[in-house]
């Protein structure tokens, strides 16, 4: 694990454009001409490798970027998406058909939860949701018709992380497929070297870093990629979440910074945690001590990127949350938003915003409490003097006080 880099395996892709340009060149077409009628059939066919036929399967552009988010998870290959639930849904109803079932972490992105819960059902797919470091629970849970164990690397939003090792070890015993969602967590955890059989990424958070798009992937060996790129039984290929070519372009120049940019959000979020953990405040970051899989993450990340840029904050209630956000943004310390890995702090309340796909009660009983604010943490300059200014806030609404401190 010491030894690969996944900043160095992008780093050595070289791509040149059509005229020698220093970016490759964007094919602005959905179709693709051939030269003799055989050949057409055989693309149609699957036998005709490096042959384009038609964007939906593939592009150029799409294909670049595929290939640097495989070097980025240590995969076989790749295939993105237009958006990370394209992404998640190609790979589950792959996977997964009339009369399966699946174990999942009950702490995972909301849309996820829905489309597990809600979505799969009809089609007669179950899922079992269960504190997935509870190993005894998931194993006790899997049944004949078990295909697959569904994860977060670190979960949203309330930042636990999963023990890939322990997970890909019971994978392998009962013959499941691993996937993990590394959205949280990019360059500083690589599930696939942990064992991950499938590792998935909303590209629209840290990855592209700009919030200027949404987008996906799923990487894994290539013969599931083709699995679900085949014109036949395909699910992505069937369904159609494709990325469009601009957007891969667009993605992939982000992509050569992500490495800098990780490591100033994990810097910027542990030194505030640090900081509102020493104040009193209810924080929540896997960089400190106290949180519960502080050693776990240590011993999964790769060190040079940190604990990543999420961190979480509970204000006491909802409207302690509201104040404090709007009190923030005015002051210009960042946008109340949801979505995460942009250059600017984003704060949102879990419970009334991602996570409200998840059932009152539900949410009580994960711990997502109604003042909890997830903050995506910037890429600050001075981080010392946003923390002053978060401080004054956290005053003037009361969230930060002598009896809060004395409670906590
Ligand atoms: C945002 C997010 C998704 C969904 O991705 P989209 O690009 O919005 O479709 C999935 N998983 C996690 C952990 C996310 O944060």
């Amino acid at each position: 694990m010491e030894n690969f880099n996944a900043a160095n395996e992008i780093q050595d892709l070289q791509y040149f454009g059509e005229f020698g340009g220093v970016n490759p060149s964007i094919s602005d077409s959905s179709t693709y001409t051939f030269l003799s009628a055989k050949t057409m059939f055989d693309t149609f066919e699957g036998n005709a490798d490096g042959c384009y036929l038609y964007s939906r399967h593939s592009s150029p552009m799409n294909l670049y970027l595929s290939q640097a988010l495989a070097k980025l998870e240590n995969t076989e290959t790749a295939n993105v998406t237009a958006s990370g639930m394209g992404a998640i849904t190609s790979v589950l109803m792959q996977l997964c058909k009339s009369g399966d079932h699946i174990i999942s972490s009950r702490t995972i992105y909301g849309g996820t939860y829905a489309f597990l819960k809600n979505f799969l059902p009809p089609f007669n797919i179950e899922t079992t949701f269960l504190d997935i470091n509870n190993f005894e629970a998931v194993e006790n849970s899997i049944t004949p018709h078990t295909k697959a164990i569904y994860c977060e690397s670190v979960s949203n939003p309330l930042l636990e992380v999963a023990d890939l090792k322990k997970l890909s070890e019971i994978c392998k015993k009962h013959n499941l497929k691993l996937i993990v969602d590394n959205t949280f967590s990019p360059l500083s955890i690589s599930p696939a070297l942990l064992g991950a059989d499938i590792v998935i990424h909303s590209l629209t958070k840290f990855i592209n870093g700009s919030s200027d798009t949404v987008g996906g992937v799923y990487c894994g060996t290539q013969e599931f990629i083709n699995d679900t790129k085949n014109v036949n039984s395909g699910a992505c290929m069937l369904l159609g979440p494709t990325m469009d070519s601009f957007r891969s372009a667009s993605i992939l120049k982000n992509l050569r910074t992500l490495h800098i940019r990780i490591k100033q959000h994990s810097h910027n979020a542990l030194y505030l945690a640090e900081r509102f953990e020493r104040d009193g405040l209810r924080v929540s970051y896997p960089g400190l001590q106290s949180h519960k899989n502080h050693e776990l993450m240590k011993s999964m990340m790769h060190e040079e990127y940190g604990f990543g840029g999420l961190l979480t904050l509970d204000a006491g209630t909802t409207d302690k949350a509201n104040e404090l956000m709007e009190l923030m943004q005015q002051e210009n310390l960042g946008y109340l938003a949801v979505s995460l890995g942009f250059y600017k702090t984003l704060f949102s309340c879990s419970g009334s915003s991602t996570s409200s796909e998840i059932p009152e009660e539900e949410r009580a009983e994960m711990g997502i409490s109604d003042g909890l604010i997830r903050f995506s943490i910037g890429l600050d300059h001075d981080i010392e003097r946003t923390y002053q200014k978060m401080k004054e806030c956290m005053k003037k609404t009361g969230v930060l006080n002598h009896e809060n401190v004395s409670i906590y």
